[in-house]
């Protein structure tokens, strides 16, 4: 069994918990750690011969074109994760549409290669904004992983299907993995999880999907999260900087572990087949 790996390129400074503490037109001057972040993580899924896909933001593709073509020669996916980190339920349906748009021509001029993944900041995309399946089929993405069917705070989507499905003509929608248990969806995708909750319990989460319910998993994670040496935010709410900075300093190993637990590879390949039903 072949499970899918995603990156959500955004840097420290960009993530939606922080947004209130950090206004946009200060991320110019921001000291950027994804370049170091993003060598490290290539480096590690090259010496595991790992592929995966990148949900990169336009804005840093136009400020690191280089590290845009590092992805591609790699052999990894290049996707989008749309242009300024705005949560699309926080746009109108014509924002969000010029924001998709510009991240999926951006990221195609610098690569040379079609884009056709995108994922939505914060996985935002739900029941309180279906307009937006739209307007990423329209878009001219093929897929879409903007869906966590987990209850939580901030996001997510517990009704949702747990695997992919066609959310709009033309387009599928992988979501974010969760092992079924205690009649409930439990998270089993990374993201704060993964760093929050013993390592044994992801695996046996993923281990979980590929036996019992016969299907590949989708995990997921950001560049931050490999650096314990990221500039500190402590304006934040003390919840925040807790999710934000548990366990930093675990998750590289704990991703070298999970290269070698499981056999890993691109969300387009991982899903293959789902994708060519469309
Ligand atoms: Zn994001």
């Amino acid at each position: 069994m072949v499970n899918a790996l995603s990156v959500d390129v955004e840097d420290y400074f960009q993530v939606s918990a922080m947004a209130p503490y950090i206004p946009r037109d200060t991320w110019d001057s921001m000291p950027c750690r994804v370049e170091r972040n993003m060598d490290l993580l290539l480096d590690l899924f090259g010496e595991n011969q790992v592929h995966a896909t990148f949900f990169v933001l336009g804005w840093l593709a136009e400020r690191y074109p280089a590290m845009v073509r590092k992805i591609v020669a790699g052999g990894h996916e290049l996707a989008s994760h749309g242009y300024g980190h705005l949560r699309a339920t926080d746009q109108t349906p014509e924002e969000f549409t010029e924001d998709i748009e510009c991240a999926k021509a951006i990221l195609e001029a610098l690569s040379g290669c079609a884009v056709s993944g995108y994922r939505a900041p914060s996985f935002s995309v739900g029941a309180s904004n279906p307009w937006a399946f739209d307007c990423i089929a329209q878009a001219g993405y093929r897929y879409s992983s903007s869906v966590y069917p987990v209850a939580h705070d901030h996001y997510g989507m517990p009704d949702a299907p747990r695997f992919p499905y066609a959310s709009r003509k033309g387009l599928v929608e992988i979501p974010i993995s969760t092992a079924r248990a205690f009649g409930r969806n439990l998270p089993a995708g990374g993201g704060g999880y993964f760093r929050l909750a013993p390592y044994w319990l992801s695996r046996w989460a993923i281990d979980k999907i590929n036996r019992e319910d016969g299907r590949p998993a989708l995990f997921y994670m950001h560049p931050w999260e490999v650096d314990p040496e990221q500039p500190r935010i402590r304006a934040a709410d003390l919840k925040s900087q807790f999710r934000h900075y548990v366990n930093l300093s675990r998750v590289e190993g704990r991703l070298r572990q999970l290269t070698r637990d499981f056999q890993w590879d691109r969300i387009d390949r991982a899903f293959h087949s789902e994708l060519a039903q469309l």
